[in-house]
């Protein structure tokens, strides 16, 4: 599940976005790292599977991105964050030093994050707000905020980041040269619908 500590460790990462009002309670950087062993059928972001590729990174770089950002938090997504949660325990326990709030989210169920090594049980110590559990295609959640299917376990493990109400949001940046990127969740169909015919990348929990 997690890579061995070393002191300023590497997270692969495939995309930061500094400023994202999508992934979580207000304004926030979102971190998407590269790699997934879990999976799931249906999941928006099969191209995050493979551990080839993305951005090594080290922790002291990414907190220090975060902390220059100036916003309430970090968002960690993927791919699979607690694939390498050696990395993101150091992200998130230098970017909480800073006074600012860490929200993971993972493809686990939190019971089994529950009976994990060293580096996992670290990185749950340095998240505020988890979201645990499996993408179910057949279970879409269109009820809350950031959660794609209904078992998804939203997993408070202290009291920041404790309102997790307030609508779904898909923010579309478009770059000056054309690009287009979107945050945060829709479904299938109306990200379809929307997306016809455009250029984008789609990073997705
Ligand atoms: S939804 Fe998340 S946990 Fe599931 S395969 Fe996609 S990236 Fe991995």
């Amino acid at each position: 599940m997690a890579a061995s500590s070393t002191s300023d460790p590497i997270v692969r990462v495939a995309r930061f976005v500094d400023r994202t009002i999508a992934e979580g309670p207000g304004e926030r950087s979102a971190i998407w790292v590269q790699g997934c062993s879990i999976r799931c059928p249906g999941c928006f972001n099969p191209h995050l599977f493979t551990t080839r590729g993305g951005t090594p990174t080290s922790a002291t770089d990414l907190i220090a991105r975060v902390v220059a950002a100036g916003t309430s938090g970090v968002t960690l997504l993927g791919g699979e964050p607690f694939d390498q949660a050696a990395g993101l325990a150091a992200v998130a326990s230098g970017v909480r030093r800073a006074g600012l709030t860490v929200m993971t989210f993972t493809g686990y169920a939190y019971p089994y994050l529950q009976g994990g090594d060293r580096d996992v049980a670290a990185l749950l110590e340095a998240t505020d707000l988890l979201v645990a559990g499996p993408f179910e295609q057949d279970r879409l959640d269109h009820d809350r905020p950031w959660a794609g299917s209904t078992n998804q376990e939203f997993v408070h493990l202290t009291d920041r980041l404790r309102d997790v109400t307030g609508p779904d949001r898909l923010e579309v940046t478009v770059t000056t040269s054309g690009d287009v990127a979107l945050n945060g969740w829709a479904d299938p169909e109306t990200l379809d619908a929307l997306l016809d015919g455009l250029p984008v990348r789609r990073p997705r929990r």
